[in-house]
């Protein structure tokens, strides 16, 4: 068990300035305890901030396949320990084991991709407009990047904003959710076994309302990176802009499937399944909309029902168990009470909609699997971000309704249709305002070599992951060379 108030900074474990702690507890078991962590402030965050600071200049001068070579070792450690680090996510943010190796597993294969980018063009030429003038432009880093992140994929998410910001020469402050402070030190102290030079990455650890509202006005940071609820993006987007600092937020979602009439109802309904009920509905990418076609609705519910009526709900260290926890107490009265209202403005119960509090869930944080019916896109319940295990069903007259209703958030994360028909599935493809768009596969299941973010609400305009990964924290420089032993001023755009 961790249990100490230290901060990792400048290479060392250093104990904090304000000497507080919170702790960190398994949402499964909420009387476990599973460490005590560093409850930092604004002084500590300036010790961290310097650390990256003064690293700055020795690790950009480093060559980029040196940088990507330790992110490539990076994704070695984490392969030799993925069972340990899936096991201890599991207990800190009740995510299922299965999901745990997956979230895993989608660091190393970052650290894969991104390790070789040390390796790739940083940029291009093109032939000048001016005689014997050289022109290129290359990425350059930005500096420190602060990096806020969520509890719900505690490896992923670092992962994929900390290794392109390294590999392209820039330090880092790492501020984790407060829910998986556990996770982030050992992933801190894989980078440090890795190679990562002393202050190229700094953790701090402590609430998001103290420390991470502390790294946002941290002079030194080049650049905010947050992941998180829309709400919070919102609050750190206003103070970033007073300050001029650049700001790369991954926000919300109310995601939805779109099922035609056309569909294959049995891939329709595994989608479904997966989307709304797949890390107990706490994904960005979750599900929690089911936009199905009139001429089919009652079918795929029935069909919905039965197989939600298998699902098991318990600790997610058991092999056998399809839903887990949800993150804490707070979180489970606020999906309560959604549900409630719900209910309350016209919504039909159709399964779940209760607090599980008999054995073997007594003291856990677990909701029953929860679908409502006759909902209109209007409701509370159909545009508010619920984040737990509940969906609804609106059924839909046709494909122009279907495009209407799933547009029609302030959120554009993730939509997908099921249609057997490739001219709809291209007019879907055309027609929805998301940064993420499926066919015929759930709303879940990004791949890293792609660009992974959102629109509208859900994002500020950068994405994660792909070949411009590093767009956030890069800046481009273009660069002219004038290598004529003509004394001639050739000026651009008036000479030629
Ligand atoms: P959150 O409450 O917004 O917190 C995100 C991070 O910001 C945490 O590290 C949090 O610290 C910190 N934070 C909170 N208040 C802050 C403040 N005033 N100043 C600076 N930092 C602050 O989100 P969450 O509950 O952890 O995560 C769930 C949300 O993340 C959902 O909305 C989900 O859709 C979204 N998400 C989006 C993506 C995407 O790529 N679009 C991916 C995953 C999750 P504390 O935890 O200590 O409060």
């Amino acid at each position: 068990m961790h249990n100490g108030a230290t901060n990792y900074i400048a290479g060392k474990w250093l104990q904090s300035v304000t000497n507080e702690t919170f702790t960190s507890v398994n949402p499964a078991d909420t009387s476990q305890v599973l460490g005590l962590f560093a409850r930092s402030g604004a002084a500590d965050v300036a010790l961290a901030v310097d650390a990256a600071n003064a690293a700055f200049p020795a690790w950009r001068a480093t060559p980029p396949p040196a940088r990507g070579k330790i992110i490539n070792r990076m994704g070695e450690i984490l392969v030799a320990n993925k069972e340990d680090l899936a096991r201890q996510m599991s207990r800190e943010m009740g995510k299922v084991l299965v999901e745990a190796r997956g979230d895993v597993q989608e660091a190393i294969d970052m650290a894969a991709y991104i390790g070789t980018f040390g390796r790739l063009p940083d940029g291009y030429t093109v032939g000048s407009e001016r005689p014997e003038v050289a022109c290129f432009a290359r990425r350059v880093p930005v500096g420190v990047v602060g990096m806020l992140t969520p509890w719900n994929f505690p490896v992923a998410i670092p992962a994929w904003k900390m290794f392109p910001a390294l590999v392209a020469g820039n330090t880092v402050v790492f501020k984790p959710s407060e829910e998986t402070p556990g996770v982030a030190v050992a992933f801190v102290q894989m980078l440090a076994q890795a190679g990562v030079p002393e202050g190229v990455v700094n953790l701090i650890t402590g609430l998001g309302s103290e420390v991470g509202s502390a790294l946002v006005e941290a002079p030194q940071v080049a650049v905010i990176s947050f992941t998180g609820s829309t709400n919070t993006g919102r609050k750190i987007m206003e103070r970033c802009a007073t300050q001029l600092r650049r700001v790369s937020c991954e926000m919300g979602g109310k995601n939805a499937i779109i099922v035609l009439d056309d569909a294959d109802l049995d891939l329709a309904v595994k989608g479904a399944i997966w989307s709304a009920f797949g890390t107990t509905g706490q994904r960005c990418t979750a599900a929690s909309r089911l936009i199905v076609h009139r001429n089919v609705r009652q079918e795929f519910e029935q069909r919905l029902l039965r197989e939600i009526s298998e699902l098991v709900v318990g600790s997610p260290s058991d092999e056998s168990v399809d839903v887990g926890p949800v993150i804490n107490r707070r979180q489970l009265e606020q999906i309560h009470s959604y549900v409630k209202r719900g209910i309350e403005s016209g919504a039909t119960l159709l399964c779940g909609g209760t607090i599980l509090t008999g054995l073997p869930h007594a003291n856990g944080c677990f909701y029953a699997p929860t679908v409502l019916g006759s909902v209109d896109n209007e409701m509370e319940i159909a545009q508010a971000e619920i984040f737990g295990p509940v969906t609804v069903i609106m059924e839909i007259e046709d494909f122009d309704d279907a495009v209407r209703i799933a547009n029609g958030t302030q959120y554009g994360l993730s939509l997908s249709v099921y249609t057997r028909s490739n001219s709809r599935a291209f007019k879907a493809i055309d027609l929805l305002d998301a940064g993420l768009v499926y066919v015929n596969l759930p709303t879940s299941g990004a791949e890293i070599q792609l660009p992974f973010g959102g629109t509208r609400n859900t994002g500020n305009g950068h994405r994660e992951a792909g070949f411009d990964a590093a767009d956030y924290c890069t800046e481009w420089k273009s660069c002219y060379i004038n290598y004529s032993e003509s004394s001639d001023l050739v000026r651009a755009q008036i000479d030629v």
